[in-house]
């Protein structure tokens, strides 16, 4: 068994045997020559079915997940549904998180609820719950730990285990966590997805997807479904995947050293007035979110002190927090998830607080990041 980075750096990434290149090449060819019909020379026929950069990274990610199986997609959201369109039916039922991030949300709500697919938001960190919304049709558990935006925690093994015996299939939305501070499949998941936008490729310059999973037939059945509908990644995109992929434990490591310390500095700041971060010992699932993850990871969100006015006011302020969708990057973002990424929740039982600010912590100088947060939370309570 290798280590982590030892994956992330070799696995899928043997040297080129014709030319020796270190790196895998970006094979950008949409086909492959034939010796006679069907005489395929490495396996390869056309680049929507298969295409030689797109498989390096699928091994690479099967790796880091601990699966057998991974399949890499043009988006998060291509992978959410070939996922769905593969588990569900007409007439199933699906079970999301109460705070999911707001795409899958809308997939599900504006789109699979129009091909008779039914589903009930639960707060999976409450078990009980969870039981009690689980129906003879629930066909899928869709878990998100820890949670867009409000960073809620739900314990994979516990979930996994009423899943099971509801005879449901248990996927992980993996993103925020990334493989290297969290294992779903060694927890009892059947499919972790990822936004590989995020801190997969690390460095906000490619958008992409990917699903993991040790079940044999599911994954005959995704990549079934995926050349069926088209949703895959170009080569040069797989390849920058695969590239922010080998820094991962690193960058992580450091993305969670600073959101610790940022998190510290709101809990005190009299601007504001709740911080929600998982590496808190007061955060109602901490316990938890030690237990299953390495760390506690770079995303923190906190209400402010003024409501949702303020909350816009200090989006605005920040001058090294970039104001921007997305997450997961080298480099500090700042959000405002009501009006932004999660404005396809409002009005629903998943609608996020106005005054809720959300923060993708990047690897710059910690300092520089917590002047940068003083400064505009003292601007916006001025
Ligand atoms: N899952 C989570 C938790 C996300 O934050 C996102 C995007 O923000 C997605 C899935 C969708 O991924 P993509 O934007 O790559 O389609």
């Amino acid at each position: 068994m290798r280590g982590f980075s030892t994956n992330a750096i070799h696995a899928g990434q043997e040297p080129d045997p014709t030319t020796g290149a270190v790196i895998p090449p970006i094979h950008a060819s949409s086909t492959f020559a034939q010796d006679g019909v069907g005489g395929l020379r490495a396996g390869y026929e056309y680049s929507r079915s298969a295409n030689p950069t797109r498989t390096a990274l699928q091994e690479c990610l099967a790796a880091l997940e601990g699966g057998r199986h991974a399949v890499a997609f043009g988006s998060g959201m291509g992978a959410s549904d070939v996922l769905l369109r593969v588990l569900l039916k007409p007439g199933d039922h699906l079970v999301i998180p109460h705070d999911a991030y707001g795409g899958t949300f809308r997939l599900v709500d504006k789109v699979l609820s129009r091909w008779g697919v039914e589903y009930t938001p639960v707060d999976l960190g409450d078990v009980a719950a969870l039981r009690a919304a689980v129906r003879p049709t629930t066909r899928a558990v869709w878990c998100e730990t820890p949670t867009n935006p409000l960073l809620g925690i739900a314990d994979i093994a516990a979930v996994a285990e009423v899943a099971r015996t509801a005879g449901a299939r248990l996927v992980v939305d993996n993103t925020f966590a990334s493989p290297y501070l969290q294992q779903p499949l060694a927890l009892g998941a059947d499919v972790v997805l990822h936004s590989t936008t995020k801190y997969v490729g690390g460095h906000s310059d490619v958008v992409g997807g990917a699903l993991v999973t040790s079940d044999d037939e599911l994954a005959e059945a995704l990549r079934f479904t995926q050349n069926a509908v088209g949703s895959v990644p170009g080569p040069f995109d797989a390849w920058l995947t695969l590239r922010g992929a080998k820094t991962l434990a690193v960058r992580m490591e450091r993305h969670s050293d600073n959101a610790e310390r940022i998190a510290e500095l709101l809990v005190a700041h009299p601007a504001v007035t709740r911080v929600f971060y998982p590496g808190l010992a007061e955060h109602p699932g901490h316990e938890v979110a030690a237990k299953q993850m390495r760390r506690f990871g770079g995303m923190v969100s906190f209400s402010v002190a003024g409501g949702r006015e303020a909350a816009l006011r200090v989006c605005a302020a920040t001058k090294i927090f970039t104001l921007a969708e997305s997450l997961g990057g080298v480099e500090s973002l700042i959000e405002h998830p009501g009006a932004m990424t999660h404005a396809s929740v409002a009005g629903s039982a998943l609608e996020v607080p106005g005054d809720l600010v959300r923060l993708s912590v990047g690897i710059e100088d910690v300092e520089d990041l917590a002047e940068d947060l003083r400064q505009a939370l003292g601007a916006a309570a001025s």
